[in-house]
């Protein structure tokens, strides 16, 4: 009996395995031609002052709309696209795309906020990276100041000399450079400090589950001292309530970003929110 039942186990989990890796195969078959039949867009999530609420800027986040399947989450496909070597067109993309945004933002008659854009591990390593951000940049004619790389721990923990070299040679193009998901990782203290990083977000599961438990407070205020030591903006994912709000700005954060002041918007309903650049300079004399 136990070895009918082992076997008949085997079956069960070849057969799983199996349909998981068609099913990757398919995804990644679908994935090598979404970006000629333009099934990818770019949806644009507020980033506030923590205090006040004034809007600072955006982070663009990467939507996939399959023709049959309907939306795929990025946490599903990503991985994909890292995994078959399609990060780094796909990344390329939507480096451009944001910026074409951008200045469709000004044509519009906007004034331009900083966005924020996400970078794989496998980007940051590509050989001449920060020369293809900076040429995207110069074609599309976006003052660097209003780009912000967001990189992973993970990212920059595989071979930190590379790291530090990587992100140092970023900066000399003039982008800002911001540590995502932050305190997900092996976070070393002495790595941190050789890398001349820009912004620090805190991750959303130390958010979560504030303002009740105490030990996260105290979590949450040791990650704002070390960010306030080493120079960083901080800024809280994934705020959802206005407890946490309140909670993170007496722990001393700056910025925060969520569905409490806002979900990722459509670029025209971005748009919105960017003040007038007339009424700018009319404010600035
Ligand atoms: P991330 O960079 O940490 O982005 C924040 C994620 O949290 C986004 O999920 C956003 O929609 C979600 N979020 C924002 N506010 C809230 C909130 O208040 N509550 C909750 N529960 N969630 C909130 P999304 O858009 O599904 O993206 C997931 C991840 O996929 C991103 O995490 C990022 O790691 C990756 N990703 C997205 N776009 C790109 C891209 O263009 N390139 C690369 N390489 N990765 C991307
Ligand atoms: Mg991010
Ligand atoms: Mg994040
Ligand atoms: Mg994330």
């Amino acid at each position: 009996f136990a070895k009918e039942c082992g076997r008949n186990n085997y079956q069960f989990f070849t057969r799983a395995l199996h349909a998981r890796a068609m099913e990757r195969l398919s995804l990644e078959n679908s994935l090598r031609v979404a970006l000629e039949r333009r099934e990818f867009r770019l949806v644009y999530q507020p980033q506030v002052d923590a205090a006040s609420g004034a809007l600072l800027g955006c982070e663009a986040l990467l939507r996939w709309r399959h023709p049959e399947r309907g939306p795929v989450s990025p946490a599903t496909f990503i991985p994909v696209a890292e995994d078959a070597g399609l990060i780094v067109p796909i990344g390329t993309w939507v480096l451009r795309e944001a910026c074409r945004q951008l200045q469709a933002w000004r044509q519009q008659g906007r004034m331009l906020l900083p966005v924020a854009i996400n970078v794989s591990p496998l980007q940051m390593q590509q050989a001449n990276w920060a020369g293809t951000v900076a040429a995207v940049l110069r074609e599309s004619g976006i003052p660097p100041t209003l780009v912000e790389l967001e990189v992973t721990e993970s990212a920059l923990l595989d071979d930190i000399d590379a790291a530090v070299e990587a992100v140092a040679t970023l900066k000399r193009t003039g982008v800002k450079v911001a540590i995502d998901d932050f305190g997900t990782g092996y976070s070393s203290l002495s790595y941190l400090r050789r890398l001349a990083l820009d912004k620090l977000k805190i991750d959303r599961s130390f958010v979560r589950e504030l303002p009740d438990k105490v030990d996260d407070i105290e979590i949450v205020k040791v990650i704002i001292q070390l960010a306030r030591t080493l120079g960083l903006r901080t800024l809280a994912e994934g705020v959802e309530t206005e407890g946490q709000r309140a909670c993170l700005v007496a722990c001393g954060c700056e910025q925060i970003q969520g569905y409490l002041f806002a979900p990722p918007l459509e670029a025209d309903e971005f748009c919105e929110l960017l003040p007038l650049a007339d009424a700018a300079a009319v404010a600035a004399q």
